[in-house]
């Protein structure tokens, strides 16, 4: 429920407030014009924390807004999650407006399969919104000793996310539509090398390249496909 009048979210809000806390921003960092990472502190040792989990915070009286916890330490105290600062709406207003000492109430996280230990290969695609996703994935894959590939379609300004998130295995893309032509896509190399055929893959960000990814791979590829569009042109929240 991205929008709706402020009685309602005000009823969620108290009908689900013996299971929020109160978070505050501790640390802040641009890591471009458009990317901020933002961490909180607080008591979140009775969180429960996946690997995409994710948290809707209310980003003003009548809008509720995703965003991916990218990093967690429970016994410190601290999560993370980045912020893509795409211009004047609602959610991206508030991560830009958001200073250290703030004070935010969070409902408990959501949770989202993305994440299976048994498979050997992994690619993850996305975009800005999905690079605290990327952030979450990459300590397990290392542990577990995955193959993987981030494929990753980015503005110009925020090329250097990968060396910037260390984000290992990283291929950048130019964001000029190309995760929209079927054809371009087929010749990536995660399609066409048999290596890859298995394996699972993970598909975040815009929902018209996600939507056009998973078409080609229906068609070339063995392993799972998980997607979940992030965000699309004209529409409110996801
Ligand atoms: C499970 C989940 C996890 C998510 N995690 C993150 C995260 O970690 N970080 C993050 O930044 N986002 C994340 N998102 C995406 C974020 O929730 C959306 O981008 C959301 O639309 C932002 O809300 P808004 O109020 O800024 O824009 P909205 O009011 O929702 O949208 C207004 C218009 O802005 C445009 N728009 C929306 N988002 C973008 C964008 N990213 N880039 C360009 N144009 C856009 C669209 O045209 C839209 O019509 C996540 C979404 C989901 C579903």
């Amino acid at each position: 429920m991205p929008s709706a009048p402020k009685w309602v979210f005000d009823v969620f809000d108290h009908l689900l407030s013996a299971k929020s806390s109160s978070i505050e921003v501790s640390r802040i960092e641009y890591l471009s014009n458009t990317i901020k990472r933002i961490q909180f502190k607080g008591n979140l040792k009775k969180l429960n924390f996946g690997i995409g989990s994710f948290i809707d915070f209310r980003v003003s009286d009548t809008d509720s807004r995703r965003y991916t916890i990218s990093s967690v330490d429970t016994a410190g105290g601290t999560l993370e999650l980045i912020a893509h600062l795409h211009g004047e709406a609602p959610g991206s207003c508030f991560m830009d407006q958001l200073r250290i000492s703030d004070k935010v109430n969070i409902n408990p996280p959501r949770p989202y399969k993305y994440y299976d230990q048994t498979v050997e290969r992994y690619v993850i695609f996305g975009d800005e919104t999905s690079l605290g996703l990327a952030c979450s994935f990459l300590p397990s894959l290392e542990r577990n000793n995955h193959r993987f590939q981030f494929y990753l379609e980015l503005a110009e300004e925020n090329k250097d996310m990968a060396s910037l998130l260390q984000l290992k295995n990283c291929t950048v893309f130019e964001k000029n539509g190309s995760f929209r032509n079927e054809k371009w896509i087929e010749e990536l190399p995660v399609v066409q090398l048999p290596e890859w055929q298995q394996a699972n893959f993970v598909l975040t960000g815009n929902v018209r390249s996600v939507q056009t990814f998973r078409r080609v791979l229906k068609t070339r590829s063995k392993g799972k496909i998980v997607s979940h569009g992030y965000w699309l042109e004209g529409k409110k929240g996801l």
